[in-house]
C-alpha cells in the first residue's frame, strides 16, 4: 500500500508563497487528499452504499450535511512568517497545533510591516473594526513615515539592549506589533475550513485574509473536490433567521423590501426616523443584494 498523495501538492512542498512585505506561507507537509475524505465516510456508511453516490457527490453530501469528522482525516502543516499583530488574530484559533520561534532564545530580525499605501485608509464609519474611505496623501505619507520611523528606532534600541546584556526575552519588549513573528500550524482541513470561514470574510483584517487566502490556495491543491464543495456550501451560503424567511415570503408575494422587513420585524429606521446603517435589517438587505449578484 503506497502513501496517498498529489503530484501538484507535492511539488508546493517547501515554496514560499509571499505575503505583505517580508511575510510567507510554505506548505511542510500534508497528509490525506480528497479519498481519505471519501475513505473515511465510506467507513460509516458501509459497503452497501458504496454506489449510492460518486465521490463528489458524497463530499458534497458531507458538507451540505456537516457530516464533518471525515474532513479531519486530512491535516495540513504550513510554515508561516506573519507580523505579531496578524499572530494576535491568527492564535484564537484554538484546534491547530502551533510552534512559534522564540523570541527569548532567538534574536528578532529587523523586519516589521509597513502596510501599502491603498491600505492606510480612514476608520470606517459602518464596521468600528474596519477600514473605509481613503485618506489623503499626507496623511497616508505621514502615518508610514511614523511607523517606519518608530520601528527602526525601536530595533535600534533593541539592539542597544542586547549589547548591553539585557537578556533577550526582556529585551523584546522594546518591539511593537509591527515586527514578523513566525511558526509551524498544524491544522486538520475542518477545522482549516471553520479557520478559513472567519479569515476570508470582508470583515476580517485584511491582512490576515491575505494569509488565508494563500492557505486556500494551498489546500485547494490537496482537496479540490472539498474545497469546491465548501466554497459552494460554506463561503457561498446564505443563512437565513425566522424573521428573514419571513421578509423572503413576503417579497416573493410581491412587498417592497421596506414593507417585507417592517412586517418581518427587520428595522431598517430608529425611532426618530433616521435611516439605520447596520442591524439585522440592513444584513437582510446585504443578503438580497447578494443573491441579485449572483443571478
Ligand atoms: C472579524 C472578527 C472579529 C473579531 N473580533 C474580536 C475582538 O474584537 N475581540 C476578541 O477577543 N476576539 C475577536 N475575534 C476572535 C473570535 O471571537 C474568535 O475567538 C476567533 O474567531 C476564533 O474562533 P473560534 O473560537 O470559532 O475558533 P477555534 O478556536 O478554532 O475553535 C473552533 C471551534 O471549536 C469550538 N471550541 C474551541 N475551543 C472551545 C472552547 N474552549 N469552548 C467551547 N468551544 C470551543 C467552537 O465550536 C469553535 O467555534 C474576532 C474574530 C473575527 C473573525
Amino acid at each position: 500500500m503506497s502513501r496517498p498523495n498529489v503530484p501538484g501538492a507535492d511539488r508546493e512542498i517547501g515554496v514560499r508563497h509571499p505575503v505583505l512585505l517580508h511575510g510567507y506561507v510554505v506548505l511542510v507537509d500534508y497528509m490525506g487528499n480528497d479519498n481519505a475524505i471519501v475513505q473515511a465516510a465510506r467507513v460509516s456508511y458501509g459497503p452497501g452504499t458504496k454506489t449510492v453516490r460518486d465521490d463528489r457527490g458524497l463530499i458534497r453530501y458531507l458538507m451540505r450535511h456537516r457530516h464533518t469528522t471525515p474532513f479531519e482525516m486530512v491535516e495540513f502543516k504550513f510554515l508561516v512568517r506573519l507580523p505579531i499583530f496578524v499572530a494576535r488574530q491568527w492564535v484564537r484559533h484554538r484546534t491547530a497545533s502551533l510552534n512559534e520561534i522564540s523570541a527569548r532564545y532567538s534574536v528578532l530580525e529587523e523586519e516589521y510591516e509597513v502596510p501599502v499605501p491603498e491600505e492606510v485608509r480612514h476608520q470606517s464609519s459602518r464596521n468600528r473594526q474596519g477600514r473605509g474611505d481613503p485618506l489623503p496623501e499626507e496623511a497616508v505619507a505621514s502615518f508610514r513615515g511614523d511607523l517606519d520611523r518608530v520601528s527602526r528606532d525601536a530595533y535600534a534600541s533593541y539592539q542597544r539592549a542586547l549589547e548591553g546584556g539585557v537578556a533577550r526575552e526582556t529585551a523584546r519588549l522594546l518591539l511593537p506589533v509591527a515586527f514578523y513573528t513566525q511558526w509551524y500550524w498544524k491544522i486538520n482541513l475542518y477545522n482549516l475550513f471553520h479557520f478559513l470561514s472567519l479569515r476570508l470574510d470582508p470583515h476580517a483584517q485584511e491582512e490576515i485574509r491575505l494569509y488565508a487566502a494563500e492557505l486556500a490556495k494551498i489546500g485547494r491543491l490537496v482537496c479540490p473536490v472539498a474545497f469546491e464543495a465548501f466554497e459552494e456550501f460554506q463561503i457561498g451560503a446564505l443563512w437565513l433567521g425566522r424573521r428573514e424567511q419571513r421578509a423572503l415570503r413576503l417579497l416573493l408575494e410581491g412587498a417592497t423590501s421596506n414593507a417585507a422587513c417592517a412586517a418581518a420585524g427587520l428595522p431598517l429606521s430608529r425611532e426618530d426616523g433616521t435611516p439605520m446603517t447596520t442591524g439585522e435589517g440592513v444584513e437582510f438587505l446585504e443578503k438580497l443584494a447578494r443573491v441579485r449578484e449572483a443571478l
